[in-house]
């Protein structure tokens, strides 16, 4: 299923101001509210789309990296993507800033069933993210690699028992009245003994934490897109921490690392390679091998060709991470001077020296440095 762009499901222009989104986002998280909408799929379902869509965009470094990338920048590509990772606590715990926190004549509060953070459950807690960095080589990243990496995963260990906790009796939650000159003020919060989740220890197996986790090594195999660049980081859902008392999965956040190539330089989907040609091939025309990322090509040089020129090879670069075609190949061509003569050869070129095919005469064609960058992003 295509997935719609941020922009347009919170129905903002690409260079929305924070307060914009912050805006928009309000108006569509009352009207598809679930308490607002029971049992309707698709208002949940537009609920969750418009939360995901605020979370990336009002981090100014997930907004950039979407801008740049698309829905793959964010974590769209592998794993389910961003949504994936997104449950209705992550969402309700969002609304902290979108509404404020509690604080009387908030309009909010009583609609989101009060306790300014919006949570409305005592919820089990969701497991925390574990990040890993993966190195990929330019060829990896031509063709999109499936890795395997170890991870050290907290998950419950093996015996645990969990019992209701007393002091809330599973409500998460703990309701206090105090008298104030106002008249009886109720204030609920988080219970203290199971910080929300309802829960408590029965019996805790040696080596598991306070939560009954413990760490456990697991090989994860991870999908990754053609055209990855580095830093871009993809999401798996699912693949983090297990949440504790039976809370959800955190998620599995790889970074990506690309290692330096030692024949290429890369520019987004475009690659360069410098080529060096010796000064007879280039006077009398060569056919040169040229590798590539997946393999090499056979180019003709003409007789003629002065260094500096830029050989465009469509397509033989990488391919774009959304999807919008393959980059090029630029091949930058050097003529390379002898560093050492022998005496035959000085000779040789002596004699060469007064020719006049051997005077520079640059003509019409053979142009500038600028107007050769400038054709080559045409
Ligand atoms: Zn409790």
């Amino acid at each position: 299923m295509a997935k719609r762009d941020y922009y347009e499901i919170l129905g903002v222009s690409k260079n929305a101001s924070p307060e914009e989104l912050k805006k928009a986002y309000r108006k569509l998280a009352i009207k598809y509210h679930p308490d607002r909408n029971p049992d309707d799929d698709q208002a949940e379902a537009n609920f969750k789309e418009a939360a995901e869509a605020y979370e990336v965009l009002r981090d100014p470094e997930k907004r950039q990296r979407y801008d740049q990338f698309g829905h793959a920048g964010v974590g769209g590509a592998a794993g389910g993507g961003y949504g994936g990772g997104m449950n209705m606590d992550d969402i309700f715990s969002q609304f902290g800033d979108i509404f404020g926190q509690g604080g009387g004549g908030n309009p909010f509060e009583s609609f989101f069933g009060g306790g300014g953070g919006g949570r409305r459950r005592g919820g089990a807690r969701r497991g925390s993210n574990l990040r890993i960095r993966v190195k990929l080589s330019l060829e990896e990243i031509a063709k999109g690699a499936e890795k395997k990496v170890k991870v050290q995963r907290k998950v419950a260990a093996e015996g645990v028992e969990y019992d209701t906790c007393r002091t809330c009796k599973g409500m998460g939650q703990v309701s206090r009245v105090t008298n104030t000159i106002l008249g009886q003020m109720q204030t609920t919060s988080t219970c203290p003994t199971c910080n929300g989740t309802g829960k408590s220890i029965n019996k805790r197996p040696p080596g598991a934490d306070a939560d009954g986790l413990k760490a456990r090594e697991e090989t994860i195999s991870i999908k990754i897109p053609p055209g990855v660049a580095d830093g871009m980081q993809l999401n798996v859902s699912g693949k983090g921490n297990e949440g504790p008392f039976g809370g959800p999965n955190g998620d599995l956040i790889v970074v990506i690392q690309e290692e330096a190539s030692s024949q290429f330089s890369r520019e987004g989907s475009n690659l360069h390679y410098e080529l060096y040609i010796s000064f007879p091939d280039a006077a009398l025309g060569s056919t040169q091998e040229i590798p590539t990322v997946d393999g090499k090509v056979r180019v003709k040089l003409e007789a003629g060709v002065q260094s500096g020129k830029i050989l465009r090879l469509k397509g033989k670069g990488l391919p774009s991470v959304e999807r919008y075609g393959t980059g090029d190949l630029l091949v930058h061509v050097n003529v390379w001077t002898p560093q050492s003569l022998t005496k035959e050869e000085k000779e040789i070129l002596e004699k060469l020296k007064g020719e006049v095919n051997f005077h520079p005469n640059p003509g019409k064609d053979d142009k500038s440095f600028f107007e050769k960058v400038k054709e080559m992003f045409n």
